[in-house]
């Protein structure tokens, strides 16, 4: 097996594996709680997406992933320490400023879908676009639908798709709008192995035809493998990464881990 490639972290300048930057950290700190009760979720975190990068965030449970995802996409604030999407500065954001971040330049893939149930398939992928004002692009929205495989399924309301079909209409919801950058967390987490493949290989794709920017957080070594680079987070600290990871080169990583 061939050696796994690791990089020293502190470098988040030449992280970017086809352009600059898209998205990043510098310092990145969340902290909950106060006293014995305060909890470090992250705990400066200094870290590069670049365009047309893939990346995978991987790490024990509770080592701050989804932490790390919430603050960059301006769901959720840093306690201190800045984030950066497309040169601007999500931590100097108002709430409508980081709303507005969302809806012009992020895609966000949730592991429990978040699809609207009154909604079709069809409804419930363009609705951000519908919200921001916008027309849908119905060429590429035919294309992402028919590379996701729910051609026929669009007039379908959510409780009549499977889990991996529901997850198929989120993906595609984060993707028709052809954002900045798509955080992703866990989306294939409840999904089946012949369904999260199809799902990871078209965000690998999207990435490589479309160059699309791409951030997942995973616990599953087989799909961190369609990423371009894994970056690992322990205790709300990067403790390592990797370039073109292997599903076996991951595992062994994980197992220094302790995971
Ligand atoms: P992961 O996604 O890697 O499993 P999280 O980012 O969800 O980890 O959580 C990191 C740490 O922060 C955990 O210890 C978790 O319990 C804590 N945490 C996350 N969100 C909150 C919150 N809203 N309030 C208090 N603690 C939180
Ligand atoms: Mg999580």
């Amino acid at each position: 097996m061939p050696e796994p490639e690791t990089a020293s972290v502190d470098r988040p300048d030449t992280a970017g594996r086809s352009g600059p930057p898209v998205a990043y950290t510098e310092g990145a700190a969340r902290y909950y709680g106060s006293g014995a009760a305060e909890v470090r979720a992250l705990d400066g975190v200094d870290v590069a997406f670049g365009a047309g990068e893939f990346t995978a965030i991987m790490g024990p449970s509770g080592s701050g992933k989804s932490t790390l995802m919430h603050c960059m996409a301006g769901l959720d604030t840093v306690t201190s320490g800045k984030v950066f999407i497309d040169g601007d500065d999500v931590t100097a954001m108002s709430d409508r400023e980081r709303t507005m971040l969302r809806r012009d330049k992020l895609g966000f893939v949730f592991q429990a879908f978040n699809l609207v149930p009154t909604l079709s398939a069809r409804e419930n992928i363009v609705l951000p676009q519908r919200l921001a004002g916008n027309d849908p692009d119905e060429a590429w929205l035919d294309e992402v639908v028919a590379t996701v495989g729910l051609g026929n399924r669009l007039s379908h309301r959510p409780n009549e798709l499977s889990g991996g079909q529901q997850q198929r209409v989120a993906v595609s919801r984060a993707l028709v709008s052809k954002p900045k950058m798509v955080f992703a967390d866990e989306p294939t987490g409840n999904l089946d192995s012949t369904t999260s493949d199809e799902i990871l290989a078209f965000m690998r794709r999207a990435v490589d035809d479309l160059a699309q920017t791409i951030v997942m957080v995973t616990h599953d070594p087989s799909a961190a493998a369609y990423a371009h680079r894994v970056v690992f987070l322990v205790d709300g600290k990067i403790v390592n990464e990797m370039a073109d990871p292997t599903s076996d080169a991951v595992l062994d990583h994980m197992k220094t881990l302790g995971n």
